[in-house]
């Protein structure tokens, strides 16, 4: 793949694709750690004499149809005072089109890409006209290279010229540290809500690690699915027979799953739930499993100490509940502290890390959500395919 920094971008019009994607209510921004990571492409792309254009989606509008609720103005101006400076948005007016690009070290925001019929489903013509927007394509948003769209995949194809953006590269890295050849052992860490979202994450898993550790409602559904009873808890029953499958294969393959020997169960769904200890044959009917038990983090505890490499995606836990917080909290800390390579990925596991303050002492964290899990199942992805066919020189 070529990358921007073997790029010339002083004075060229350089259409970048960032994951500007950031959760909002009413307008107001929740979480700004998305736009925090493209600045510093935005700075260097600007640092080095770039006209730019910046591109990307936010939500899911109704295809082809502007949405006022979905619209990037409170991103341009959260940029405009980041990078000091009047961030234009251009609205997806005909006359965008033909309008004359920034001047050099100066930049406009495109409205949301995803108001323009033709996105979702990678429409050339549409990749066409994008790629007529510029000099130079970036596709820096990983996050959204799972998806063949026309400004995640068809432009790279269209464009004078195509490179990877800084983010991407350093994600691909990251991401390729832990799939090829890494320094064993390699454990991951897989827990979360729904074993039927991440099943074949796990079966991917199961050819590239040396330990697994599981919790959350994945945990919930293996118990169920080896006899144990679960009470209440979160737990997919259609999921069985996938769960046993998950197991047998594990088994044969010698695959380390330590199980759990106890759990820490709730009374009531609610944060004010009280909360017990249980060993894990011993769940009521009348109880939510909600968190992993002690004398399991110390098992689990002694396991991450060993890894060389470490994936975490999904808590152990209902963290969000200081008394069914422990086991995530515990997971989080062995994992900062075993000098392992560490990357973590998903939205509520770096909310877990934001909560103790351990991003920082994290090797990698990922906010690419599908497209991270998409990777590490081993997916080729559309947008680094292109890249890829577009190859290193311009
Ligand atoms: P990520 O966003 O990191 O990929 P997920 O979205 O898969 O993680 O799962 C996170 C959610 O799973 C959290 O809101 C957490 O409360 C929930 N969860 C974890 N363990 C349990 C459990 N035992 N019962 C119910 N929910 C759980
Ligand atoms: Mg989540």
């Amino acid at each position: 793949m070529r990358r921007m920094a073997d790029c010339e971008l002083r004075g060229r019009v350089v259409l970048l694709r960032e994951d500007l994607n950031v959760p909002m209510d009413g307008g107001r921004i929740t979480n700004t750690r998305r736009i925090e990571a493209a600045l510093s492409t935005i700075r260097e792309a600007l640092g080095a004499g770039a006209r730019l254009r910046l591109l990307s989606h936010l939500g899911r509008p109704q295809a082809g149809q502007s949405d006022p609720a979905l619209s990037l103005a409170p991103v341009a101006a959260y940029l405009s005072q980041a990078l000091d400076r009047p961030v234009p948005l251009l609205p997806w007016t005909e006359a965008v089109w033909r309008e004359p690009p920034p001047e050099a070290g100066e930049l406009v925001l495109h409205e949301n890409i995803r108001f323009l019929p033709g996105e979702r489903e990678d429409d050339p013509e549409l990749a066409t006209r994008l790629a007529g927007l510029c000099e130079l394509f970036v596709m820096d948003a990983f996050a959204t290279a799972h998806r063949a769209e026309a400004s995640t995949h068809g432009v790279i194809l269209k464009a004078p010229e195509a490179c990877a953006g800084p983010l991407l590269i350093r994600e691909v890295e990251a991401l390729t540290r832990i799939i090829e050849a890494p320094e064993r052992p390699l454990v991951a860490i897989i827990g979360g809500a729904k074993i039927s979202t991440k099943i074949d994450l796990l079966n991917a898993l199961l050819d590239r690690v040396d330990g697994l550790i599981l919790g959350g409602g994945i945990l919930n559904t293996l118990l169920y699915a080896q006899g144990f009873p679960v009470g209440q808890s979160l737990c997919e029953h259609d999921a069985a027979d996938q769960a046993r499958n998950f197991l047998a294969v594990a088994q044969a393959r010698g695959k380390e799953i330590p199980m759990p020997v106890d759990v820490v169960v709730g009374h009531l769904p609610m944060p004010t739930s009280e909360a017990d200890v249980r060993p894990i044959d011993k769940v009521a009917s009348d109880e939510w499993i909600f968190d992993i038990g002690p004398r399991t983090i110390a098992r689990y505890r002694a396991l991450l100490s060993q890894a060389k490499t470490l994936l975490w995606n999904g808590p152990v836990g209902v963290f969000e509940y200081d008394q069914f917080a422990q086991g995530t909290e515990a997971i989080a800390r062995a994992m900062v502290q075993s000098g392992a390579y560490t990357v973590v990925g998903g939205g509520d596991s770096l909310a877990a890390l934001d909560r103790w303050g351990l991003a920082d002492r994290v090797s990698y964290c990922s906010t690419a959500g599908g497209a991270f899990i998409e990777f590490v199942e081993g997916r080729p992805l559309p947008a680094l395919e292109a890249l890829r066919e577009r190859g290193g020189g311009p």
